[in-house]
C-alpha cells in the first residue's frame, strides 16, 4: 500500500515534469538520467519553412524572409540561449518571435536567454495561467534535481510583447504562422502553431505521437481535450510536430483521437458502473495494452484514470 502510494506520488510527480514522457524519446546521461540540455547544431528539417531541434522540449523554428519564429525555450536562459543560437543561424531576416506551446519551465522558462528585442507573442489564456502558476512550476522543477535547479536559476518572467484570445497571424515574409488557441487541454492555455504554407502542425502536447496524455494537474481537462482533438479532425497536415515525442504526419490527430476518446468513454463507464479508480485503472491497463501494444507509456493510465474520476462529477 505504501509502496502503491509512493508509486503513484512519483508517477504523477514525473508526469507533471514532463520527464516520464521525454525520457522515452531522449538520449540519456550515463547515470540514465533524460538530457536536460538541447543538442547544438543538430536541426532537424521537417518542411520548407520548419525546423526542429528534437530534445527536451522539441523547439519548432519557422523561419520566412522578413522573420524568424521560435516555438518553445527550453529548459532555463541556458536552453533558450541555445535555442535562439540556432534560430539566428538559419534566419534570414532581422525580426525575431518567440511564443510558448504552454508555460510549463521546460517551455517558457528559457525566455530568458533569448535577445532582448526578441518579440513574445503568446495567447492571453496562458499568459493568465503562466502568472498564477509560473514560478510554482519553476519551484516544482527546481527540487527535482541539482542540475534543474541550477538551469533554472534566477528564472522571471517578463511580460509578453504581444498577446492573442484565439488566434494571431504572424507574416515571417513568404510563409505565415497561425498561432491558435482551442481550448484546456494538457493546460489552460494551450497554444498550437499552423505553418499553413508548409502544412505543418507544431502541435506542443496536444497532439502527441503515441504518448498517453498526461494531465499533470487541475488545470488539465480530459474532456475539454477530447473536443479539441475532435475539432482538429477536420483540418489535415502533412506533417505534425508534437513537444515530446518523434514528428509524424497528419494521422496522429485521428490517432491521438481514438485512443483519447475511448479511454476517456471506458472510464466514464467503469466510474458508471461503480467500479473503483483503481479497480477502472487495473481493468483499463489490461485491455488498452491489448489495444495499443505499441504504445510506450501505457503505465500512466492510472493516472489519467485518477484525473477523469476527479475530473467528472
Ligand atoms: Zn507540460
Amino acid at each position: 500500500m505504501t509502496f502503491l502510494r509512493s508509486y503513484r506520488t512519483v508517477l504523477a510527480f514525473a508526469l507533471a515534469a514532463g520527464l516520464f514522457t521525454a525520457a522515452l524519446v531522449m538520449g540519456r546521461t550515463p547515470q540514465g538520467l533524460p538530457t536536460l540540455m538541447l543538442p547544438e547544431d543538430q536541426v532537424t528539417h521537417v518542411s520548407d519553412h520548419v525546423s526542429v531541434i528534437i530534445g527536451f522540449p522539441n523547439i519548432g523554428i519557422v523561419v520566412g524572409d522578413r522573420a524568424t519564429l521560435v516555438v518553445d525555450t527550453g529548459l532555463g536562459p541556458r536552453n533558450g540561449a541555445i535555442a535562439a543560437r540556432e534560430a539566428q543561424k538559419l534566419s534570414r531576416g532581422p525580426v525575431l518571435y518567440l511564443t510558448t506551446t504552454h508555460y510549463h519551465p521546460e517551455h517558457a522558462a528559457g525566455e530568458g536567454g533569448f535577445p532582448t528585442n526578441t518579440l513574445l507573442v503568446r495567447t492571453i489564456e496562458q499568459q493568465k495561467e503562466l502568472e498564477q502558476r509560473g514560478m510554482q512550476f519553476v519551484e516544482m522543477f527546481s527540487s527535482r534535481s541539482a542540475q534543474m535547479k541550477e538551469l533554472l536559476a534566477g528564472v522571471k518572467f517578463r511580460p509578453p510583447d504581444i498577446t492573442f484570445d484565439r488566434e494571431i497571424t504572424l507574416d515571417l515574409g513568404g510563409v505565415t504562422a497561425r498561432l491558435f488557441w482551442m481550448g484546456q487541454a494538457h493546460t489552460k492555455g494551450d497554444e498550437l502553431v499552423d505553418v499553413e504554407p508548409d502544412s505543418t502542425l507544431i502541435s506542443g502536447d496536444v497532439v502527441q505521437n503515441k504518448m498517453v496524455p498526461n494531465l499533470p494537474d487541475d488545470n488539465a481537462s480530459m474532456k475539454s481535450w477530447v473536443e479539441v482533438l475532435s475539432k482538429l479532425r477536420s483540418t489535415s497536415w502533412q506533417h505534425i510536430v508534437p513537444d515530446h515525442s518523434a514528428p509524424g504526419d497528419g494521422s496522429l490527430i485521428e490517432q491521438n483521437y481514438q485512443f483519447f476518446s475511448q479511454l476517456e468513454a471506458r472510464i466514464l463507464e467503469l466510474k458508471r458502473q461503480g467500479k473503483s479508480a483503481d479497480e477502472a485503472a487495473q481493468v483499463l491497463l489490461a485491455e488498452f495494452k491489448a489495444k495499443f501494444p505499441d504504445w510506450p507509456n501505457l503505465n500512466a493510465i492510472p493516472n489519467v484514470v485518477q484525473h477523469v474520476y476527479k475530473e467528472t462529477p
